[in-house]
């Protein structure tokens, strides 16, 4: 069996950075107990390690005592939640990624010309909840095609639609054609609103799925970029299953497969999908072949407000931006199988 890893998968850099702002506060004030406002990032796993290390995930700012520490999920928050923490005088760090903040500020923007703005996404998702915030009056969340035939907009030359930043880029491309035939005056964004590791890992499976019998994705289920990564491998006529980890292998499902795509979610810790590998070449002598697509380099600053608090206690703060890149393969990390490069490597 060869199993087909592919690149870029799991962390992007707004996780990343996420993840290192609670990691750098643990840190830094070891003697208080850190909050974080909703899970930090969608995964259960890194949930898990941050609560073994003290922090508690709240989702009501009430549960956190006045004066705590309270960091903003990387999915962002909207205007409502930082006025409660004001009031509760809490002391907010934003590790909101700079890619959903983005799109924030596209809403602020049109709103306060009088748009209205079609914010397509899952009406239930934190991200949209956020984005939402921001303007509600003016905001409608669109979520599927089924949603546009119900649209009401009286002068579509002052609308816009915006973008949740996970979704499918071949559903989000539906529902935008499906506006267009309706509003054809309706504006797009003028960046894209799904972000590049979104872009990029829906992108990579799409390519590889194809010759796989088996797309494994590992990701929690409430992660929506694992899900939307699930659903493109089962479009693409693999069989796909979402995974949070090795243990939720089971070896019949391999019976009679050559290839076995590997792939995670944006929110997915590298470590998992190691121990997913080590655990096919350990059942069944798996050969592991990489496959990339496109190299990832991005970098973004830590949030202002955590640099401060640095600052204030002596810690030297450097840059402090957190560079990402695409994670690196080695042979030890993987399993016992030397690895070969996969065709796009080579060219
Ligand atoms: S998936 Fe995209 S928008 Fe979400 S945290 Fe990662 S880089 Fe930011």
């Amino acid at each position: 069996m060869r199993i087909l890893l592919v690149n870029p998968r799991g962390f992007c850099a707004g996780v990343h950075m996420a993840i290192q702002v609670v990691d750098q506060a643990l840190d830094l004030l070891p003697d208080e107990t850190i909050y974080v406002f909703h899970e930090i990032v969608h995964n259960k796993h890194v949930v898990a390690r941050f609560k073994e290390r003290g922090v508690r995930f709240i989702e009501d700012l009430a549960e956190a005592p006045a004066g705590a520490i309270v960091i903003y999920s990387a999915h962002g928050v909207s205007p409502r939640v930082r006025e409660m923490a004001k009031e509760r005088s809490l002391r907010a760090i934003d590790a909101t990624c700079p890619l959903v903040t983005k799109v924030h500020m596209e809403a602020i923007r049109y709103a306060k010309r009088g748009w209205r703005i079609l914010l397509i996404g899952h009406a239930n998702h934190q991200e949209v909840i956020g984005t939402l915030g921001e303007a509600p009056e003016a905001i409608t969340v669109v979520e599927s095609v089924e949603d546009v035939a119900s649209l009401e907009i009286e002068d579509a030359a002052q609308a816009v639609y915006l973008t949740q930043t996970t979704l499918s880029v071949d559903d989000a491309e539906r529902i935008v054609r499906a506006i267009h035939e309706r509003y054809p005056e309706v504006k797009a964004p003028p960046s894209d609103d799904i972000c590049y590791a979104t872009t990029n890992r829906q992108a990579a499976v799409r390519q590889m799925a194809p010759d796989c019998d088996l797309a494994l994705v590992i990701g929690s289920k409430n992660s929506s970029n694992s899900v939307r990564l699930t659903e493109i491998a089962e479009s693409e006529g693999a069989a796909a299953r979402l995974i949070d980890d090795a243990d939720e292998l089971d070896r019949s499902w391999f019976e009679g497969l050559d290839r076995v795509l590997v792939t995670a979610g944006a929110s997915a810790p590298e470590d998992l999908v190691a121990e997913v590998c080590r655990r096919l070449v350990g059942w069944f002598d798996a050969q592991i072949e990489v496959s990339s697509i496109i190299d990832e380099e991005l970098e973004f600053a830590l949030p202002l407000r955590l640099r401060e608090m640095m600052v204030e206690r002596g810690v030297d703060v450097g840059d402090r931006s957190i560079r990402f890149t695409t994670p690196q393969v080695t042979e030890a990390g993987y399993g016992a199988t030397p690895l070969t490069v996969g065709a796009s490597d080579r060219g």
